[in-house]
């Protein structure tokens, strides 16, 4: 199981930038679903019959990543963000672009304080010796993603790209557990969440679900110093109530936490000041779709390193499929 949330992570998939990643998940869930479409922006939209109430669950394929914007003449490159990627994160960082090639982010000065890093300072060093000798290997609009890798301990997984590569996964899984049900299930793999809920807002209008469900990581507030917020890691998957792209509809809110109940799965509520999912966007098509969202409490987002703990990736997986299975 675990392996395969290695392998997603690891994949390269900045947005913009899906495909490696779009045919790790086609080629698991091929066997499993009636239905597999690419949509023309690049949804992976998979489909299991059902005749009751149409449901679409999506989760994003992309992750942030580094634009090359100007090489200079002694080969470093220069860069502009792809998503929300912070300065502080970024520092001696590595990259990896498409092709396999490593950089290091440098900085141009010597840093006195932390707060006056600006990313316009950054480069990326591929250790060229000028420009020629970059530029055989990226071009201007190449993407790197961090080179973050996946690790293991205390039942906690740690990587790159867990946002949203875990909410990936865990569709991945409600779909092969899945047995019985009667819902007409839509499973949706969106790109360039990052930069807008943009595939999540065609996709769900194609698909125009009767309710709909994001699943995507959170914040915490269980690390020292960290701000008051009732997430905790281990204390099981995330019901959001809102964020600041979505109130959870009421219907949605309460299927998840009376399934979460009735199968005695622990749950917790999730009020995420900032930030904002698919969700925010699906529930904003044509007439109105009811939607909400499942959480994993993560820490340090969108960083080279952030971190789950499995259990609750175990139970936010449960939850999903008994969700999927149940009648509405
Ligand atoms: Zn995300």
């Amino acid at each position: 199981m675990i392996d395969l949330l290695n392998k997603l992570t690891q994949t390269y998939g900045p947005s913009g930038n899906e495909e490696l990643v779009r045919e790790v998940i086609m080629n698991e869930i091929k066997e499993y679903v009636d239905e597999i479409d690419i949509d023309p922006l690049g949804n992976l939209i998979a489909r299991k019959k059902g005749d009751g109430k149409k449901l679409m669950f999506a989760a994003h394929m992309d992750e942030i990543g580094l634009i090359v914007t100007y090489i200079d003449k002694e080969g470093f490159l220069r860069f502009s963000n792809v998503g929300g990627v912070s300065q502080y994160y970024s520092l001696f960082q590595r990259v990896k672009f498409k092709n396999g090639i490593i950089g290091i982010l440098g900085y141009e000065e010597k840093i006195e304080e932390m707060k006056d890093l600006k990313i316009e300072k950054m480069y990326i060093d591929i250790g060229a010796k000028s420009r020629e000798e970059a530029e055989k290997l990226v071009n201007i609009g190449d993407v790197a993603c961090f080179a973050g890798d996946f690790h293991y301990n205390l039942n906690k997984v740690s990587s790159k790209a867990l946002d949203d590569r875990l909410g990936c996964y865990m569709l991945i899984e409600v779909i092969k557990a899945l047995k019985n049900h009667s819902n007409d299930l839509y499973f949706v793999f969106t790109v360039q969440e990052e930069l807008g809920l943009r595939g999540a807002k065609t996709s769900a209008f194609s698909v125009s679900p009767d309710y709909a469900i994001a699943v995507d990581v959170t914040d915490t507030g269980d690390t020292p110093g960290s701000k008051p917020m009732a997430l905790k890691l281990g204390r099981g998957p995330a019901i959001k109530v809102k964020d600041n792209s979505i109130i959870t509809h009421p219907f949605v809110r309460t299927l998840m936490i009376d399934t979460a109940k009735e199968t005695g799965i622990p749950y917790q509520l999730e009020v995420l000041e900032r930030g904002g999912t698919d969700s925010g966007a699906i529930h904003l098509t044509k007439g109105g779709i009811p939607s909400g969202v499942l959480s994993i409490a993560t820490r340090y987002i969108h960083s080279p390193a952030e971190m789950v703990d499995f259990d609750d990736v175990k139970n936010g997986i449960a939850l999903l499929t008994a969700i999927a299975a149940k009648e509405i």
